[in-house]
């Protein structure tokens, strides 16, 4: 790997207690380049802006990919990344989807951890603050064919983010757009997947919603995705998510909800949720919770869904009551050190730069 510290560092610049998200980046990153069939050396370098042509493939096609993870500082200034490896194969996976080079582990992992070692400093310390990491990898060949680029970039930057909390937001239930369909691109962290569903979302929140509730692109009548994270919904005591496939994300988050759910004794069921099974137990009183999961943000909890017309509201239950409160809660005492860690998901990382 390549060092080049930063002989200009902004670090005194972040103020801990006053920042707003994803718009100051810490001093470093990380490039990599593929060219000539095989990935080149790691840099460690300071931060800041590249060359690019509008001619370059990725801006134009599309070829691109990303990730979204975290670091965490614990009360003794230990700091620990979460799950990374998966992130690292769900990369992976996108990339070939995309018929882009996958990444080696050493480039992506040791990458990400010297990273997140040098820059340690940008880490906030309380609950709920992190260091949101965006590991990416786009075409970067000059070229207009329309074709599989021969070059790549793989990038990872990283910038501060604070408490988890998000307001309860208002849902609608799509019964027209759709975020991923059959055979299509839904599993990958594909760029462009986001760029399809802004203007979806934009037309709902001109309806007063927040999110979308992405369903089947056939029927519209199973739940999918909300937004852009993995959702869960309880039913008397019950929380089903449904099952990934080619539609549906992967995501880290879902898969930890889901393991701290069975720890607790939580009953939960990895099924197809239809939409009329929701609508009717709004009906009949039974449906307690409905919210969406992903690194980003933890958990958002609805407090209201919209189909054809109709705005259902749901109920707002404390912390002692809700299962999405106190599954985050056990989430992010794991991932801050302040929780035991019995499924080996935080790894330290320590200090060497
Ligand atoms: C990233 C993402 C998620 C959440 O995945 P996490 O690994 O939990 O962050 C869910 N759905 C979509 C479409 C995503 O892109």
């Amino acid at each position: 790997m390549i060092i080049q510290k930063s002989t200009a560092p902004r670090i005194s610049e972040f103020d801990p207690e006053n920042f707003s998200f994803g718009n100051m980046f810490t001093d470093h990153m990380v490039i990599c380049e593929y060219e000539d069939g095989k990935w080149g050396e790691v840099k460690l370098m300071p931060y800041g802006p590249l060359p690019f042509t509008p001619a370059m493939m990725g801006v134009n096609y599309g070829q691109a990919c990303f990730e979204g993870m975290k670091a965490y500082k614990d009360k003794d200034s230990q700091v620990f990344i979460f799950r990374p490896e998966k992130n690292f194969s769900r990369i992976n996976k996108s990339a070939s989807r995309l018929a882009m080079p996958e990444i080696p582990a050493e480039v992506f992992l040791e990458g990400l951890k010297a990273l997140v070692d040098l820059d340690r400093d940008w880490i906030p310390y309380g609950e709920g603050n992190s260091l949101y990491i965006r590991p990416l990898i786009f075409a970067t060949e000059e070229a207009l064919k329309a074709r599989i680029s021969n070059k790549y970039m793989f990038a990872i930057v990283a910038t501060p983010a604070k408490s988890y909390y998000s307001a309860p937001v208002s849902v609608k239930i799509s019964d027209y757009y759709s975020r991923a369909a059959n055979g299509g691109v839904g599993f990958a962290k594909a760029a462009g997947n986001y760029a399809a569903s802004f203007y979806p979302t934009q037309l709902a929140n001109e309806e007063g919603y927040e999110q979308i509730i992405w369903t089947d692109d056939s029927t519209h009548e199973y739940f999918e995705e909300s937004g852009t994270m993995n959702v869960f919904v309880r039913i008397n005591d019950t929380i089903y998510t449904p099952p990934t496939s080619e539609k549906i994300l992967d995501g880290v988050t879902r898969d930890s909800f889901i393991q701290l759910a069975n720890k607790r004794g939580i009953e939960l069921k990895v099924e197809p949720i239809s939409v009329k099974s929701v609508i009717e137990a709004h009906k009949n009183g039974t449906l307690k919770e409905i919210w969406g999961v992903g690194t980003a943000v933890v958990t958002t909890v609805f407090k209201a869904i919209g189909y054809q017309g109709e705005k259902l509201e749901l109920p707002q239950l404390p912390l002692e009551e809700s299962f999405a409160l106190t599954l985050q809660k056990d989430l992010v005492d794991l991932q801050t050190n302040v929780a035991e860690d019995p499924f080996g998901w935080r790894v330290l990382v320590e200090k060497s730069i």
